[in-house]
């Protein structure tokens, strides 16, 4: 048998940057979360080849103190998290301080950010695990992190990825989950040098419009259980909505976009009696559960949660539906009556 080693760091988050970034877009996505936890409340986002050449991402949120920024690319290093507690209790999308480590072992990472207090900014870079000085650069108040030529040190995973067109429309998807959970935040994307979208901060009714589609915007219905312990709110379309597609379906959960099997399970149920087989609902669902009832920390990428009691998520979401569906069917049967 040979002896036993530790494993060099940049090792440690290459393997790391297995779990967290597949592809482009997982990396966009830990960058444009940061910015939101930053509170950023506009981000442009830049992409050439697919987000294989550059993620170019650019925030106006709080910044990072100059002396931070080696830290920001370490691994195991936050600002969000201090203790368990914290973690029982976390609010913001990011806290296992793994993003930008991961991302940075497998690229060639650019980090410029001037926070309020520093008369100008900072940047540094990270290449093959090696951080450069930290050095003057210029920047407004915010955060800039560039991500060039991603996998570039590990061509098996540079293999497995796809196109330049599919890997765009991935990170574009991903995009738009985070554009839809923060209406609030004017986002824009760049593909290859040419303007795809502005989205200007806006209210949800209306970011519901631009991304889900101003038909389904038209005719959906809302749904609100009221502020309560657990509270479902959202869009759902009315079951003479024909046009649904399985990509107009999003769950969030505490504003971060999941795919649930309790919540999907739930949404059927409600539409089993309304809809014809064919038709898929189409809707835009967001619930809001305290921290402590729900477990975000099952997988890196945070898709996937578990709730502490399922049968009450099930429930809320299930009876919420259910009444609205059934006021149109109401409605249906009045004027056919009438
Ligand atoms: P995490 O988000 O889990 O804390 P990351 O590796 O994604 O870990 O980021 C590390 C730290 O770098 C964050 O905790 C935050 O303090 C800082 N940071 C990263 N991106 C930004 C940004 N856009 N604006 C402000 N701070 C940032
Ligand atoms: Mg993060």
């Amino acid at each position: 048998m040979s002896r036993i080693a530790q494993l060099p760091n940049h090792l440690i988050n290459q393997i790391a940057a297995g779990e967290v970034v597949e592809r482009p877009a997982n990396a966009l996505k830990e960058i444009l979360e940061n910015s939101l936890d930053a509170g950023a409340s506009q981000v442009s986002v830049e992409i050439t080849g697919g987000g294989i050449k550059l993620i170019r991402v650019t925030d106006n949120g709080s910044g990072i103190h100059a002396d931070d920024l080696p830290l920001a690319l370490s691994r195991h290093a936050t600002s969000k998290i201090k203790n368990l507690s914290d973690l029982e209790h976390v609010r913001s999308m990011g806290f296992r301080g793994e993003g930008l480590a991961s991302i940075a072992s497998v690229s060639r990472l650019t980090l410029t950010s001037r926070t309020a207090e520093l008369p100008h900014a900072h940047e540094i870079r990270a290449e093959d695990g090696v951080l450069s000085p930290i050095a003057a650069a210029s920047h407004p108040i915010g955060t800039t992190v560039e991500v060039c030529e991603l996998f570039f040190n590990t061509p098996a995973r540079r293999q497995f990825l796809k196109s330049e067109n599919t890997e765009y429309a991935h990170c574009a998807t991903m995009l738009e989950r985070l554009a839809l959970a923060n209406p609030q935040v004017a986002f824009s994307l760049k593909n290859n040098g040419k303007s795809v979208f502005n989205y200007p901060a806006q209210t949800l009714a209306q970011r519901v419009g631009t991304i889900v589609g101003e038909d389904f915007q038209a005719a959906c219905l809302p749904v609100d259980s009221g502020e309560n312990i657990l509270r479902v709110h959202g869009f759902v379309s009315k079951p003479t909505f024909a046009k649904g597609k399985s990509d107009m379906q999003f769950c969030f959960v505490n504003n971060r976009f999941v795919r649930d099997k309790v919540i999907l399970h739930a949404v059927k149920q409600a539409y089993r009696d309304v809809l014809h087989n064919q038709i898929v609902p189409a809707f835009v669902l967001f619930l809001d559960i305290p921290p402590e009832l729900v477990d975000v920390n099952v997988h890196p990428t945070k898709t996937e949660v578990r709730f502490r009691d399922s049968q009450a998520v099930h429930q809320l979401i299930f009876h919420n539906l259910n009444k609205v569906l059934a006021e149109t069917r109401a409605d249906v049967t009045d004027s056919v009556s009438n």
